[in-house]
């Protein structure tokens, strides 16, 4: 990178979506040879990558942007929060531009304008992969954008738009290239995976001279042949998600299902517009575990939805108590601006929300307490991904980065990140595994 180089400061809010978009950017302003500063003080502009999601998400963007413009000021908005420039233009009228989502040649021109910048493709090189944020050893792959869905808590699809697949030639030519480049671990995500190219017909491709549809099933045989861990996110519980567990069986993608249900009780379900036969949920799960036992079931959850009696809520203890799933993710019920379930009837008292989510929270660590106990003993495949001189940390297949437990292995002071290792679970929590390097 030249001396003269523009220099431009970034900051990454909200989801892994986002994040992969944060990559998308950066990946560009490398290309177009810009350097990538980590202080406000060295940066001749700084963009803000930012969330909606909820109010929390709001506050924090809004405060991340007025921190950059007190430090900086030269500000180029975008991301989820872009999408609402009043908001953004009322608490900081003095942003130089605002962007919405999956809009990186919008943010190019912003920051084009802001500080122009020569290409010199001697020294403007950028790793094949781009830049990631996640460490080396493993990277989010973003296989579509947008959802048909009309969940009434959510308000991605008006900031979003439908479910728009990318062509899966594209997606696995991406998931190729980081492959190569040392990543290990590949994490799909979307809206909404189990709809991967609904929107498309399920087009078919080609790649490596084999034919694939668009379509979640051929997207993870072909993923499969890659040799990386392969982990399936937001999967919307569609009756064909059972095609996938026979490659999980096999071992050829992780045995790894993220599937959020949200709630048990068929009324809070209809609600929340989600599938709501709870009886049928259960005995998929039943069915899955029967075809691959070691299948690993993770699962997010709203508590005090609008509505919601104590009777539904324990509906919703009873079903954990049955459907025994082994990572779960629980939200009280926030109100989110825009979301039809704001129209809902008889809010639930906060402090009943937050009582429930307590309630549901002892419930699940129990489970998984008991869950992880079983696996005392055992020798796991795992994935390192930090060590020191205290030992290593690592995650087996029933792990996602961030959002589960992790391995802890005593003697892997020696291991490196992205590394596989074999190791003897000797102990569990409510969460995580401690265990050494099996012999
Ligand atoms: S499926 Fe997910 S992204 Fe789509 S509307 Fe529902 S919660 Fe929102």
């Amino acid at each position: 990178m030249s001396k003269t180089s523009p220099k431009v400061g970034f900051v990454s809010l909200g989801c892994p979506k986002a994040l992969v978009d944060s990559e998308r950017i950066l990946t560009q302003l490398r290309v177009e040879g810009y350097e990538i500063v980590p202080s406000y003080g060295a940066a001749d502009v700084v963009v803000v990558n930012t969330c909606g999601f909820i109010d929390a998400a709001v506050k924090e963007s809004l405060d991340a942007i007025g921190e950059a413009l007190a430090e900086n000021g030269k500000v180029i908005v975008t991301g989820c929060l872009g999408k609402r420039a009043d908001v953004i233009r009322e608490a900081h009228p003095d942003v130089l531009a605002i962007t919405g989502p999956q809009d990186y040649a919008s943010v190019m021109t912003a920051v084009h304008k802001q500080v122009p910048h020569k290409h010199d493709p001697h020294l403007d090189l950028v790793p094949a992969q781009g830049i990631k944020l996640t460490p080396k050893h493993y990277a989010y792959l973003k296989i579509s954008e947008g959802c048909n869905h009309r969940c009434t808590f959510c308000i991605i699809p008006s900031m979003r738009g439908d479910l728009v697949s990318r062509p899966v030639d594209e997606v696995l030519v991406e998931a190729e290239k980081l492959v190569k480049s040392g990543v290990r671990e590949l994490l799909v995500i979307s809206q909404d995976t189990s709809a991967y190219g609904v929107d498309v017909k399920y087009a078919a491709r080609e790649w490596r001279g084999k034919s694939y549809r668009t379509r979640m099933t051929q997207l993870c045989e072909g993923l499969a042949e890659l040799g990386a861990w392969v982990r399936l996110h937001y999967v919307y519980p569609y009756p064909h998600v059972d095609e996938v567990i026979p490659l999980m069986a096999e071992g050829r993608i992780l045995a790894y299902l993220d599937i959020p249900f949200q709630h048990a009780s068929p009324r809070i379900l209809k609600l929340m517009k989600r599938p709501g036969a709870v009886d049928k949920v259960l005995a998929r799960v039943a069915a899955w575990r029967k075809a691959c036992p070691d299948i690993t079931i993770r699962s997010t959850f709203i508590v005090g939805f609008p509505g919601e009696t104590e009777a539904e809520f324990e509906e919703l203890l009873a079903f954990l108590d049955e459907a025994q799933l082994d990572r779960v993710g629980a939200f009280a019920y926030s109100p989110v601006d825009g979301a039809k379930a704001n129209e809902l009837p008889a809010p639930v008292d906060e402090e009943i929300k937050q009582e429930r989510l307590e309630r549901f929270m002892a419930k699940q660590a129990a489970i998984s307490a008991a869950k992880l106990k079983r696996k005392v003993g055992k020798t796991l495949k795992a994935l390192v991904d930090h060590a020191d001189g205290e030992g290593a940390i690592a995650r087996t297949s029933a792990d996602a980065p961030e959002i589960d437990g992790v391995l802890r292995i005593r003697d892997g002071q020696k291991l490196k990140p992205g590394q596989f290792v074999d190791a003897v679970v000797e102990a569990a929590d409510e969460h995580d595994l401690t265990g050494r390097v099996a012999a």
